[in-house]
């Protein structure tokens, strides 16, 4: 039997002086000084460390001769204080050390692959592939202590608000939220499949037709889309619904939840209310319907300036409805040379414009525009608009194009040329459209989700003329130019959800096929409700400044979906094909991170 620890390796200080320990864990560090073995002892909760001196115990110290880095250990001695000049202030424990007087190796360790003591640029395939000592790492540590502290505190604040929690299945009839399900063969019923649940959107929903008025889950979500950026093929979100609320209470509690989990989490006050927007002024002053409004650079509507602009194309365009939008990037004219503002030009083209009109305000008046728009560029100057050593960017197009554009350039611009800015910005963005065009689908799909109650009188106005008009009862968190949070009032009438499913192209057959179990349910008294799900991998990621989510999750994917560790996915047996009654078209691709 080992030497069970008296104390963890982030807890003796000078106070315990004198005092005889265990401690347990692995060896982090080793500086052998010829005459005397230091060693850095780690666990969970910080670092020790550990004197061997051959005067003191002979035995011992050549027993700590045959240690070596991530060796699991046990060892016991005394505490005593450092001298003064070895004195480690950035250490909990940096006064003390402990003298070994016997050690136990409770494990060996092979030279690791990769760093456990310092960071390093390792490739991410390798520290997914040793995720376990990956995760050895303080940052990695820390990171999960903080993600399991913001589960705690919206455990705590929702139980303590009357939320009840219920888990919902894993193994269901697909609940969609516009992504490609993830299904699973049924053996019992050969040749039916469930679906992984992207959100638990109906089953929390049917839980408000049962009554309990106010429920949330940490839930696992799952979405079988193409990895763009940072996603992940299996989520985690904080899901709330409630019943008899209105916009404002949802609003309310989330703000109080993300307001508690700050604090808990990070130790950071934060000012509620947030922010709010409805989506077309989002769109219309930073062209995204998830700004990052610390970066100010709010799009200007310039038309005005060139009403009498003599520069032919700028004219031809703006006669025939084009809007002229631009935004200033302040103080910044220095930094812009001829050849980045040419690369910009590309850059906007390439998203589709046919041009952008740069002007910066340095010593001397520099421009694309400049010899044919020189009027309009002083007026601008004059006006207050491009201040000093400002720069501004333009774009000339229809409306939609002008934003869309504008918006991607100041966000190029944000990542580029900008200084990260520290702090958070909140902010609520209501009334997005109810229904978009889905390229991909070639017919109309709902923006959030089918139910979501739509703007009741727009909906009655338009549904069957101009579908795309109508806004809907949504609303999503953004914090730091991210969508945390996204949610709705929704539709508890079993007609309005009817017609809605005939807008996005259901005919009755599909209704009942697809959604049959909720329009049933809707014929039995149903409360009207509403709610909102956090997106937590994203929230911790932004709590503790990482850019990647895999950065706050324990075990994630690659950006093919695959798992370097264990070799998820992979082919599995004929047997267990056949007793799915699945056959396979093609052979199984081997791919290289397998
Ligand atoms: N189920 C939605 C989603 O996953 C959130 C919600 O409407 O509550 O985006």
């Amino acid at each position: 039997m080992f030497q069970q620890r008296t104390h963890t390796c982030g807890e003796l200080t000078k106070k315990d002086a004198g005092k005889i320990v265990v401690l347990n864990g692995w060896v982090d560090r080793i500086r052998n000084l010829g005459g005397l073995i230091f060693v850095l002892v780690r666990d969970r909760y910080g670092k020790t460390q550990i004197v061997f001196d051959p005067n003191e115990n002979k035995e011992v110290y050549e027993k700590a001769l045959r240690l070596r880095n991530e060796y699991v250990v046990s060892i016991e001695g005394e505490v005593r204080l450092r001298p003064e000049k070895d004195v480690n202030v950035n250490m909990k424990t940096g006064e003390i050390e402990i003298l070994a007087t016997h050690l136990e190796i409770l494990s060996q360790s092979e030279v690791p692959p990769i760093y456990v003591n310092k960071d390093e640029e390792v490739s991410e395939n390798l520290r997914l592939k040793y995720r376990y000592l990956d995760l050895r790492r303080e940052k990695m540590q820390s990171n999960l202590l903080v993600r399991h502290k913001v589960m705690k505190a919206s455990r705590d604040f929702l139980s303590y608000n009357n939320f009840v929690e219920i888990e919902t299945p894993y193994l269901t009839k697909s609940t969609p939220e516009g992504a490609r399900d993830f299904l699973v063969p049924s053996r019992l019923k050969p040749g039916t499949f469930y679906a992984l649940p992207q959100s638990p959107q109906l089953f929390k929903q049917l839980l408000m037709v049962s009554g309990f008025d106010r429920y949330f889950q940490i839930a696992r979500c799952f979405r079988d889309e193409d990895f763009r950026a940072d996603r992940q093929p299996e989520f985690t979100q904080i899901d709330i619904e409630a019943s008899f609320v209105k916009r404002e209470d949802i609003f309310n509690f989330t703000e109080q939840l993300i307001k508690e989990i700050f604090q808990e989490a990070i130790n950071e006050s934060i000012e509620v209310p947030f922010k709010r927007y409805t989506y077309d002024e989002v769109m219309n002053k930073f062209g995204s319907d998830k700004p990052d409004t610390r970066y100010g650079m709010e799009f200007i509507e310039l038309n005005e300036y060139f009403k009498e602009t003599k520069v032919k194309f700028i004219k031809e365009k703006l006669t025939q409805g084009a809007l002229l939008k631009g935004f200033v990037i302040p103080e910044k004219a220095e930094n812009f040379t001829r050849s980045k503002f040419d690369e910009l030009v590309e850059f906007s083209k390439d998203l589709g414009s046919s041009g952008m009109i740069w002007i910066a305000n340095s010593d001397d008046i520099r421009s694309n525009i400049k010899k044919a728009a020189e009027t309009e560029i002083i007026k601008l100057i004059e006006g207050g608009i491009i201040k000093k050593n400002d720069v501004m960017l333009m774009i000339l197009e229809e409306k939609d194009k002008v934003n869309e554009i504008l918006g991607q350039l100041r966000v190029h611009i944000i990542k580029q040329e900008l200084k990260k800015k520290v702090g958070f910005d909140f902010l609520w963005v209501t009334d997005f459209p109810m229904f978009s065009w889905g390229d991909e689908e070639q017919k109309i799909v709902a923006e959030h989700h089918p139910f979501t109650m739509p703007n009741l009188e727009e909906f009655k106005k338009f549904k069957d003329t101009d579908p795309l008009r109508i806004k809907s009862q949504s609303y999503d968190l953004v914090i730091n130019g991210y969508e945390i949070a996204s949610g709705s009032i929704r539709i508890h009438d079993r007609n309005i959800q009817r017609e809605v499913f005939k807008v996005l192209g259901l005919d009755e057959k599909e209704i009942e096929e697809k959604f049959g179990f909720l329009i049933e349910a809707f014929k039995y008294g149903v409360p009207p409700h509403g709610g909102i799900a956090i997106g937590m991998d994203r929230l911790v990621s932004i709590l503790v400044e990482e850019d990647s989510i895999k950065e706050v999750i324990a075990f994630p994917k690659t950006a093919s979906g695959s798992d370097p560790m264990t070799g998820a996915p992979s082919p599995v047996s004929k047997k267990q094909l056949e007793e799915l009654n699945l056959a396979l078209l093609r052979e199984p691709i081997d791919k290289e991170e397998r």
